[in-house]
């Protein structure tokens, strides 16, 4: 057999076999890192790499130590920083100097950390009905969340619920007020329209944009 003519095809068949390999592995890979993620005990040891060291919660905008490499929250630290037994740029754990200098360099905010934070799956403090809420976008979610409490601005009124809630105890409560307010807030607008200082009114606009609203979705 002359192994010279078949050169060709036997490189291309090793290349093939060497594809084939890492396919197959990359697969395993996939598979594993799949199967990781849905595993309970897998995501508690990662959570627990996020944790701060100083509340035990999972660290808010992490810092990480540049001598022991812990994680701890920007506001646990600067608590610690305003208390009087914190030695200044001391690390409350290994006790090595210079190690959050947050003020002086950015260097010890851990960006991998803060990504990794940012994506852990957590649910509306709420209890609203939305899915698919992770750490990153709650603060997102919250202000617009239908179960966020509002409390009514109204003098000597003590009225908090829902937005919707919120939207209905206006109109049945304040209902008159806002007539009057209204008005008022269209009067003063044309006067200020009609006087040369106009420079107050994208004040008064946006007033209107706010009873608009009102106006518009209380049913
Ligand atoms: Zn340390
Ligand atoms: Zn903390
Ligand atoms: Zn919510
Ligand atoms: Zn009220």
């Amino acid at each position: 057999m002359n192994l010279s003519k078949n050169k060709p095809i036997f490189k291309n068949m090793l290349f093939v076999e060497k594809k084939f390999k890492h396919d197959i592995f990359q697969k395993k890979v996939q598979i594993e890192f799949r199967q990781m993620a849905e595993d309970e005990k897998f995501n508690k040891s990662v959570e627990d790499e996020l944790i701060c060291a100083i509340c035990y919660g999972i660290a808010e905008e992490a810092l990480e130590s540049q001598c022991c490499h812990k994680l701890f929250c920007e506001t646990c630290i600067e608590e610690l920083k305003s208390s009087e037994s914190y030695k200044p740029l001391q690390c409350p754990l290994c006790r090595a100097s210079a190690s959050f200098q947050v003020k002086q360099e950015k260097s010890c905010v851990s960006k991998f950390a803060r990504r990794l934070i940012d994506a852990l799956p957590t649910t509306c403090p709420n209890n609203c009905e939305a899915k698919n809420l992770v750490r990153g976008n709650i603060k997102q979610h919250l202000t617009q969340c239908p179960n966020s409490k509002y409390t009514c601005s109204y003098p000597k009124c003590d009225f908090s619920g829902n937005l919707q809630g919120y939207q209905q105890h206006i109109q049945e409560r304040h209902g008159s007020d806002l007539v009057t307010a209204f008005d008022a807030f269209w009067k003063k607008t044309e006067q200020s329209d009609n006087s040369a200082s106009s420079n107050t009114s994208w004040f008064y606009y946006l007033h209107f944009f706010f009873f608009f609203f009102f106006f518009n979705k209380v049913e």
